[in-house]
């Protein structure tokens, strides 16, 4: 099935510039400046400890995670820090968590309903009009992504292995179609053959949505699957290098070692 939605004229859909992101006293992330275009494809690489996951949680307006006064982040040219967490989903900003949350007696069928009906608040654009239609097409997109059908009608991660729960949190992001889409560790528990499936399904978003994807990571033997556009190293809360795909030979060469010096001279 095609997916299909119209992709943004502007040049940066989000902007951090000189980003400093504290809990209580404690800085964690250190003067970071980025840029994401529509439609592009990056990966942060850093070690475990290094703040890619305070990254993920604050951008997605996690109360605990404090901007200094001087930073600034702009999403789709709207400044994102004036946003709560749920105007940041329904502006269409989505983060898959390093750790899904079970609810045993929420269906995935009307949990996903709920969350697309908030996502496309207009009834009459909206492509599903009933839960029965977008039962229907959720089947379809469960089996492109190899994830058995009737796993939609139990409760929310509910007796799912860890695999199926990364598929899942894909699916939601078919169904969602973020502007934005957050994916922290989105590897662990996946198998080489759902890392491909994975990489096609986000491929298919960027490809057909226009989706802008962040895929967050601490192991860079993945990365050459995914093909982003570009590769970042985040170390100790700070961005120590930034490329495209041939940043990872020195990174394959050398580890996280040679950049580790470099996020001392930052500070
Ligand atoms: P990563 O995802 O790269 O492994 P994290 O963002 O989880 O790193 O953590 C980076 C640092 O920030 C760690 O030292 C961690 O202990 C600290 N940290 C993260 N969240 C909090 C919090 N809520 N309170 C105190 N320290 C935190
Ligand atoms: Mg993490």
């Amino acid at each position: 099935m095609k997916l299909s939605s119209p992709t943004q004229g502007i040049s940066s859909l989000l902007s951090l510039q000189h980003l400093t992101v504290k809990v209580g006293e404690k800085t964690i992330l250190h003067d970071l400046s980025m840029d994401f275009a529509p439609g592009s494809f990056h990966v942060i690489l850093g070690p475990n400890g290094s703040g890619k996951s305070t990254l993920a949680s604050f951008l997605a307006g996690h109360p605990d995670y404090v901007a200094a006064t001087d930073s600034q982040v702009t999403f789709g040219g709207q400044n994102l820090l004036s946003l709560s967490a749920d105007q940041r989903s329904r502006a269409g900003l989505f983060l898959a968590f390093q750790q899904p949350v079970m609810v045993p007696g929420l269906r995935v069928l009307n949990f996903l309903w709920l969350t697309y009906q908030r996502r496309f608040s207009d009834a009459a654009t909206r492509p599903q009009k009933t839960i029965v239609a977008f039962r229907d097409y959720l089947k379809t997109l469960a089996v492109d992504l190899d994830l058995k059908p009737e796993l939609i009608d139990r409760g929310l991660h509910e007796g799912f292995s860890g695999g199926e729960k990364k598929r899942l949190e894909v699916l939601q992001l078919m169904v969602l179609q973020p502007k934005l889409a957050i994916l922290d560790e989105i590897d662990s528990g996946l198998d080489v053959d759902a890392l491909k499936l994975t990489a096609a399904a986000l491929h298919r978003l960027q490809n057909e949505i226009g989706t802008t994807i962040l895929l967050i990571t601490h192991h860079q033997q993945i990365v050459r699957t995914f093909k982003p556009d570009q590769v970042r190293v985040l170390i100790q809360g700070k961005l120590v290098a930034s490329g495209d795909m041939n940043l990872l030979e020195q990174i394959e060469a050398e580890g996280f070692n040679s950049f580790k010096t470099l996020a001392t001279e930052v500070s």
